[in-house]
């Protein structure tokens, strides 16, 4: 796997800063736990407010599925609940929001996952003049993760998340959404659940702290019904108008 390069050669000439400029772009993370409700949620923020949902693991299963380059490789990391390298994940996350939406603003959800992620996001937005405005925190008790994950049914078409107990679809297999056949992620047993679980203690808790630091980070409790959740993120996205 090629290392990547995060920042310009010392030949090339300074990337424009326009840090003095205002930038309203919708540019915002979502973290929170394995089962937190991402997914559910940032679907919908990313539709309200008119931006792009990027989600790192939807990305790897899709090059999983279309037997990319790297696909074998990014299977094992996801079979085993390892996080995939930084080098791998970051390429493709920067590649996306490098495409014209993403370009227009985003909704992050899954990335980073790890503070080199934190720090070559942080290089790259900053490369382009674009800055990270806010990074919400789902919070969410361990012990309510674990069954929402075994639970949890996902649409193979336009990856909507649905519970068999706390979200269930109108037509059981079937997405409300787009019609797609529902399934049930291979890296959802208890075990490898509980395997994520200690890699994002271990890994991304680093990164909510580095977020804090900052003061861009808001948590938001993700321990409630769906709707109320996305009202409270609604509520905790910077305001545009501002
Ligand atoms: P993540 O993307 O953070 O891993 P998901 O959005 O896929 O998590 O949600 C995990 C599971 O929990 C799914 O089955 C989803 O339907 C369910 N879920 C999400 N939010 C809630 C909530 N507020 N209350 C109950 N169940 C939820
Ligand atoms: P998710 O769909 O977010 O639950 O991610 C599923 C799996 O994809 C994880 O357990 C990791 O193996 C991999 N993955 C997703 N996002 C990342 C990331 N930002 N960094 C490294 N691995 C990731």
């Amino acid at each position: 796997m090629d290392a990547i390069r995060l920042s310009a050669p010392a030949s090339a000439p300074a990337a424009p800063t326009i840090a003095s400029v205002r930038d309203d772009r919708v540019q915002v993370v979502l973290m929170g736990p394995p089962g937190a409700g991402k997914g559910t949620q940032a679907g919908t923020v990313a539709d309200l407010v008119g931006v792009v949902h990027v989600a790192s693991g939807d990305l790897f299963r899709e090059s999983v599925k279309n037997g990319n380059e790297y696909g074998l490789q990014i299977k094992e990391y996801m079979d085993s609940g390892k996080l995939v390298p930084d080098d791998l994940t970051v390429k493709m996350v920067v590649a996306r929001l490098d495409e014209p939406d993403g370009l227009a603003g985003f909704i992050l959800d899954g990335f980073p996952r790890s503070l080199g992620q934190a720090r070559a996001l942080d290089e790259m937005l900053e490369r382009e003049g674009r800055r990270l405005e806010r990074v919400i925190n789902i919070d969410v008790p361990e012990e309510t993760l674990l069954a929402r994950l075994s639970g949890r049914w996902l649409c193979s078409e336009c990856h909507a998340s649905y519970h068999t107990v706390y979200n269930p679809p109108r037509v059981a297999g079937v997405c409300d959404r787009c019609g797609g056949a529902l399934y049930q992620r291979e890296d959802d047993t208890l075990e490898t659940a509980r395997d994520r679980l200690a890699v994002y203690r271990k890994e991304t808790v680093p990164v909510l702290d580095y977020y804090r630091d900052r003061g861009i980070l808001v948590d938001v409790d993700g321990d409630q019904p769906i709707d109320e959740v996305t009202r409270a993120l609604y509520d905790a996205l910077p305001l545009l108008s501002a």
